[in-house]
C-alpha cells in the first residue's frame, strides 16, 4: 500500500458532491481519496419502538431519508470512480482509526456549528495536529460564517433579523465560482482491517420498515435535492412573487412552499447554490420580493438561527440561555402525549401532528399552530419537551433552526407578542373551509359535514353518528376549552414578563417589528 499520500473526507451532513468545497480539497492532488461516513449511535435509538415523549433521537422518517441519502451519495461517488465507505461507532475513536490505520495526511470535513459537532472536531482536529495530519474543514454549511458575524457585530450574535442583515451583508459565494461536478476521484486505497461496510438498511439499525404505516413522500438524496431545487424554481413569477405570510399551510397535495428543508438539512443541498440560482432569478425579473418574507429571505431566517445559536451559550435550553425568557411551564405528561399523539380533540392541531407523524414535514405556519397551541396558547407545557419531539419526528429537523423556533414561538426570545395566539378553529378554516387536509390526515372525521370539520363537539348527535364520528368515543373531546385555556396563557405570560423585566431588563428585546 502507498503510504503518505491519502486523503479522508469526512461526511457528516454536506452528503453532496456539488459545492461541497471539503470533497473539493480532499480530492486535489491526493493519490488516494476515502469517503468516510460513520454511522452514530449518538443519534439512533436503542429502542425505536419505544417512543417516549422525552426522547428526542431520529425517528424512523429521517432515519430513512438519511439512509436514502447515503445511497445516493454512495451512486454518485461510483460513478467517480469511489464509493462510500460506512463505519459504525463512537466517530471520534473511528475516524482516529482510520487516520491511523490508512496513514492519511489530510483531514477534510465541512464545518459545523452544533454544539456536539464543536466537541467532536475539537477532539478529532487535536488528534491529528498532534499527529502532523493536515485538517482543512471549510464553512459550507451556511451562506456565512457565524463567527464572522460574531465578531462584526462586536462579539454577540444579533438578535434581530433586521440587524442580522445589516451586519451581514452579502455572503462571499455570490460571486464565486462553485464546483459543481468531478470527472473523476482518485481511487480507495487499502482500506485494511476496519470493518467497511455497504449503506445499511433500516432493519440494521434496529428500525422496523412496518413501523409506519404511511412514509414521508419525500426521498432523500443530492440527486432529489437538485430535481426538487430545479422544479421549484422553474416558475420565475413564483420565485418573484413568494411571499412567506401568504402560503397555505393546508396545502398538502402541492405544499405552499419548496420543502427543501430536509436537503438543506443534510446538507444534500446546497445553500450557497440555490442562493446564486435565486440571486440568477431576481436579476431577470423586473420585480421581486424583498427579506424577510422572500424566498431568499427564507435562506437568510436559516442564517440568523445559526448564528444565534452559535452565539449564545445553552441555546437549546431555558435554563441558563441569556436570550431566553425564565417561563413557569407546567409540567404535564398526559397533555404533552396528548398534542403529540393527535388527541387535543381540535382536528386542525391533531391533523398537523398527523402529518408531523407521517411525512415528517409540515408547512411553517402550520409548525406555528401547533407550537403556540403547545406552549403559551393553551397547554402551558414548556418548549423543550415540544422541541424534542419535533427533533424526533422532522426529517429536516436542524438544532439552531428548531430550537430558535421553539423560542420563538412560546415567545421565549425574538417575539414577544404573547397576545397574539393562534386559534386551532378559525385559523386553519380560514385557508381550507371544506377541512380537506383534516379530511386527509384525520380520516375519522371524512365525512364530517363542513360547517363541523373544525369543531365536530358542536355536530348534533345525530350528524356525528351519520358521520360516523362520535365525539367522545371515535375522535377526542376538545382537551382544553381554548378561550379559557388562552385566556389563562396570557395571564401567566403577562406575569412572567413583569417578573423577567423586573430581574433582568429588557435582554433579548431588541427588535419585536420582524416579520415572517
Ligand atoms: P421554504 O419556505 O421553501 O424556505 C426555504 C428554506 O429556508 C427552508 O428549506 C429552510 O432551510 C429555510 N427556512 C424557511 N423558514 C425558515 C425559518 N423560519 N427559520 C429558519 N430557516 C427557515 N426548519 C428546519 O429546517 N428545521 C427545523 O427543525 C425546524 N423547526 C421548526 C420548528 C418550529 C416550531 C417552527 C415554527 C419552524 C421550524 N422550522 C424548521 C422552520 C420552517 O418551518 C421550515 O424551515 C420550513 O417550513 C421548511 O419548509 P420549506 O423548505 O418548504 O421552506
Amino acid at each position: 500500500m502507498a503510504t503518505g499520500s491519502g486523503s479522508l473526507i469526512w461526511f457528516r451532513k454536506g452528503l453532496r458532491v456539488h459545492d461541497n468545497p471539503a470533497l473539493e480539497y480532499a480530492s486535489k492532488g491526493s493519490q488516494f481519496l476515502y469517503p468516510v461516513f460513520v454511522i452514530d449511535p449518538h443519534y439512533m435509538e436503542s429502542d425505536p419502538s419505544a417512543f417516549s415523549p422525552g426522547s428526542s433521537r431520529a425517528g424512523v422518517n429521517r432515519i430513512r431519508f438519511l439512509l436514502e441519502s447515503l445511497r445516493d451519495l454512495d451512486s454518485s461517488l461510483k460513478k467517480l470512480g469511489s464509493r462510500l465507505l460506512v463505519l459504525k461507532g463512537e466517530p471520534g475513536e473511528i475516524l482516529v482509526r482510520c487516520l491511523q490505520e490508512w496513514k492519511v495526511k489530510r483531514l477534510c470535513f465541512e464545518y459545523d456549528t452544533d454544539p456536539y459537532y464543536q466537541a467532536l472536531d475539537f477532539k478529532v482536529k487535536d488528534y491529528a495536529s498532534s499527529t502532523g495530519v493536515e485538517v482543512f474543514s471549510p464553512v459550507s454549511h451556511t451562506l456565512f460564517n457565524p463567527s464572522d458575524i460574531i465578531a462584526k457585530n462586536g462579539g454577540k450574535p444579533p438578535l434581530s433579523y433586521q440587524s442580522f442583515l445589516k451586519i451581514a451583508g452579502e455572503p462571499s459565494c455570490v460571486e464565486s465560482e462553485l464546483v459543481m461536478s468531478y470527472s473523476s476521484l482518485p481511487p480507495i486505497g487499502d482500506v485494511g482491517k476496519l470493518g467497511i461496510s455497504e449503506v445499511p438498511t433500516l432493519e440494521e439499525l434496529g428500525y422496523r420498515e412496518d413501523e409506519q404505516a404511511e412514509w414521508t413522500p419525500f426521498r432523500g438524496g443530492e440527486s432529489e435535492a437538485l430535481k426538487r431545487l430545479t422544479k421549484s424554481i422553474s416558475d420565475k413569477v413564483w420565485v418573484a412573487n413568494f411571499e412567506k405570510p401568504k402560503g397555505d399551510p393546508s396545502a398538502f397535495l402541492k405544499p405552499a412552499t419548496t420543502v427543501l428543508s430536509p436537503y438543506l438539512k443534510f446538507g444534500c443541498l446546497s445553500s450557497r447554490y440555490f442562493y446564486q440560482c435565486l440571486q440568477r432569478i431576481y436579476k431577470d425579473m423586473k420585480k421581486h420580493t424583498s427579506p424577510p418574507v422572500s424566498l431568499l429571505g427564507q435562506l437568510l431566517w436559516r442564517e440568523f438561527f445559526y448564528t444565534t445559536a452559535f452565539g449564545t451559550p445553552n441555546f437549546d435550553k431555558m435554563k441558563g440561555n441569556r436570550i431566553c425568557k425564565q417561563i413557569p411551564w407546567k409540567e404535564d405528561p398526559d397533555m404533552l402525549a396528548a398534542w403529540r399523539d393527535s388527541k387535543t380533540g381540535y382536528p386542525w392541531i391533531d391533523a398537523i401532528m398527523v402529518q408531523l407523524r407521517k411525512w415528517g414535514w409540515m408547512h411553517h405556519l402550520a409548525r406555528h399552530c401547533v407550537a403556540c397551541f403547545l406552549t403559551r396558547g393553551d397547554l402551558f407545557i414548556h418548549w423543550e419537551q415540544g422541541r424534542d419531539v419535533f427533533e424526533r419526528l422532522l426529517i429536516d429537523s436542524d438544532w439552531a433552526v428548531n430550537n430558535g423556533n421553539w423560542m420563538w414561538l412560546s415567545c421565549s426570545s425574538f417575539f414577544y407578542q404573547y397576545n397574539r395566539i393562534y386559534s386551532p378553529v378559525s385559523f386553519g378554516k380560514k385557508y381550507d373551509p371544506d377541512g380537506k387536509y383534516i379530511r386527509h390526515f384525520l380520516p375519522v372525521l371524512k365525512d364530517m359535514p363542513k360547517q363541523y370539520i373544525y369543531e365536530p363537539w358542536t355536530a348534533p348527535i345525530s350528524v356525528q353518528a351519520k358521520a360516523k364520528c362520535i365525539v367522545g368515543k371515535d375522535y377526542p373531546k376538545p382537551m382544553v376549552l381554548h378561550d379559557l385555556a388562552s385566556k389563562e396563557c396570557k395571564r401567566k405570560m403577562g406575569e412572567t414578563y413583569a417578573l423577567n423585566k423586573k430581574m433582568n431588563g429588557k435582554v433579548g428585546d431588541e427588535d419585536l417589528r420582524d416579520l415572517r
